[in-house]
C-alpha cells in the first residue's frame, strides 16, 4: 500500500492503489478480461513486449479469448486456433492468410454464398484467381487444378443443398499436389466431423451457430493442424486488426459446456421431423445427409458421428415459389430467419447457385430448435394442410 493519499477519482481508476481485490477466490466460470490496453512493469518490458508476454494489446487477445481458442484446439484436434469476429470473417481471414497475388483457389459449387461472393468479387482485386468445382466429382476437381492452385475450399455438407463429399479423397488429391485444404465445418459444430484427422489443414467454424447456441452473438474460428500454419493465420489476423470481445467469448465458452447435449437431442428431434417430411405428399425430397435420398449419405455414415439440426427439403415440382413462400409464412412456431443452431426453429425458402442446378422443386431450409416437438409437428402439418387445400384448387382449375 502506498503512503500517499489518493483522490477518490484516482482510486476509481486504480483500485490496486487502494489495496486491490481479495485473492484466493475460487469459482467455476472463466473470468472475463475486457481490455484495450495491456500494462507493463517497465519501459524495457514494453519495448520487448512481443517476446516477453503473450498479452500485448486488446486486439491480440486476452486470457478469456485464449481460453476459448484452447477449447477449440481440443475439439478440432488442432495445434492452434485463431478467433475471428464472425464465421464469415473466419472464412475471409483464411483466404487472405493462405493466398498471394498470382495464386489460384478452388471453391465448391455448393459453398456458403458469402464465401462464393468473396472469391468472385474481392479476390480478383488482389490478383487472386478462383474457379468453382463439383465437390461430388473428383475427376472434375482434378481437371480444375492449375500449377498455381494453392488452396482447396471444402464445405461438407454443402450449404443449402447438404450433399456430403468424400473429404479424405479430396484431401489426398490436394495433398499430393501440395495444395492446402480448408473446410467450413460449421454444420458439424466441430463435433460430428473431424476434418483435421481426415487430412484437411484448416477447419473453420461459425461459432455463431451451435457453440454460442442461443442466437445472441456472432463469432468464428480458424483451427489449424500445424502450429506454423496457425501462426501464419494469427499474423494475418493481427495485421488486419480483427478481434473479438471477451464477453462474447465468455458466452461461447458457456455454450460449449452444453453443446454436446444440445446437439445429440437436436439430432434426434431433427431426424424425426426429416423422416416425417419425407412422407408428405407435396414433398419431393428431404436433403439431410442422414436420409438415404441425400447425395453422399453413405459418406456421411462413414465420416460423421451424428446429425445436425439444419437441412432442406424440396417441394414437389407442382408447388410454385409463391406457394412455397405462403407455406413458410403460415408457420407460427418456426420463425423466418437465417442464423441456425440456436434454440429457435427456423424456416427459409432458399435458392441454390446457378452453376449448381441440383433441384427441380422449390427448396426450404429448416432448423429444428428446442421447442416441444409436438408443437413443431402441429405447425408443419397445419401449413401442409393449407398448402394441400390451395393445391387442389390450382389443380382443379388447371383441369
Ligand atoms: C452461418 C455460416 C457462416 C457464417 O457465420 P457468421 O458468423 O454468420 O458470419 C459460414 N459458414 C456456414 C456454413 C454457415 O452456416
Amino acid at each position: 500500500m502506498s503512503a500517499r493519499n489518493y483522490h477518490p477519482d484516482t482510486l476509481a481508476i486504480h483500485p490496486e492503489l487502494a489495496g486491490g481485490v481479495a485473492d484466493g477466490f475460487r469459482n467455476l466460470s472463466t473470468p472475463v478480461h475486457r481490455t484495450s490496453t495491456v500494462v507493463f512493469e517497465s519501459s524495457s518490458r514494453f519495448k520487448d513486449r512481443k517476446r516477453e508476454s503473450p498479452w500485448v494489446y486488446g486486439t491480440f487477445g486476452t486470457p478469456t479469448t485464449r481460453a476459448l481458442e484452447v477449447q477449440l484446439n481440443i475439439a478440432e484436434g488442432a495445434a492452434d486456433t485463431c478467433l475471428a469476429p464472425s464465421g464469415l470473417a473466419a472464412i475471409t481471414l483464411t483466404y487472405l492468410a493462405m493466398l498471394r497475388s498470382g495464386d489460384h483457389v478452388l471453391v465448391p459449387r455448393n459453398v456458403y454464398t458469402p464465401s462464393r461472393s468473396f472469391a468472385t468479387e474481392v479476390l480478383p482485386q488482389l490478383g487472386i484467381e478462383s474457379d468453382f468445382y463439383d465437390p461430388l466429382d473428383l475427376a472434375s476437381l482434378a481437371a480444375a487444378i492449375r500449377p498455381n492452385t494453392r488452396l482447396l475450399w471444402v464445405e461438407t455438407p454443402g450449404s443449402v443443398s447438404f450433399e456430403v463429399c468424400d473429404l479424405p479423397a479430396l484431401c489426398a488429391l490436394a495433398r499430393a499436389r501440395g495444395i492446402r485444404v480448408a473446410v467450413d465445418n460449421t454444420w458439424s459444430a466441430g463435433r460430428l466431423l473431424k476434418p483435421l484427422a481426415l487430412g484437411a489443414d484448416i477447419s473453420i467454424q461459425a461459432l455463431t451457430k451451435y457453440h454460442a447456441g442461443h442466437g445472441d452473438l456472432v463469432m468464428g474460428s480458424v483451427s489449424c493442424r500445424e502450429a506454423a500454419l496457425g501462426e501464419q493465420v494469427r499474423r494475418t489476423r493481427n495485421a488486419l486488426g480483427l478481434s473479438v470481445s471477451s464477453d462474447d467469448c465468455f458466452l461461447v465458452l458457456r455454450g460449449m459446456q452444453t453443446m454436446s447435449l444440445r446437439l445429440d437431442e437436436l439430432g434426434r428431434r431433427t431426424l424425426a421431423v426429416a423422416h416425417w417430411l419425407a412422407e408428405q405428399k407435396l414433398v419431393a425430397r428431404v436433403l439431410h445427409p442422414a436420409l438415404p435420398g441425400c447425395p453422399g449419405h453413405a459418406l456421411w455414415q462413414r465420416d460423421f458421428s451424428g446429425a445436425a439440426s439444419v437441412f432442406s427439403f424440396e417441394f414437389a415440382p407442382s408447388v410454385s415459389s409463391e406457394a412455397a413462400d405462403r407455406w413458410v409464412d403460415r408457420l407460427q412456431v418456426f420463425r423466418i430467419g437465417a442464423s441456425w443452431g440456436g434454440t429457435c426453429s427456423l424456416a427459409l425458402r432458399m435458392n441454390v447457385a446457378a452453376d449448381w442446378p441440383v433441384l427441380r422443386g422449390q427448396l426450404v431450409r429448416l432448423n429444428i430448435g428446442l421447442e416441444h416437438p409436438g408443437d413443431l409437428f402441429t405447425d408443419l402439418s397445419d401449413a401442409f394442410e393449407a398448402l394441400a387445400a390451395e393445391h387442389q384448387d390450382v389443380t382443379l382449375k388447371a383441369v
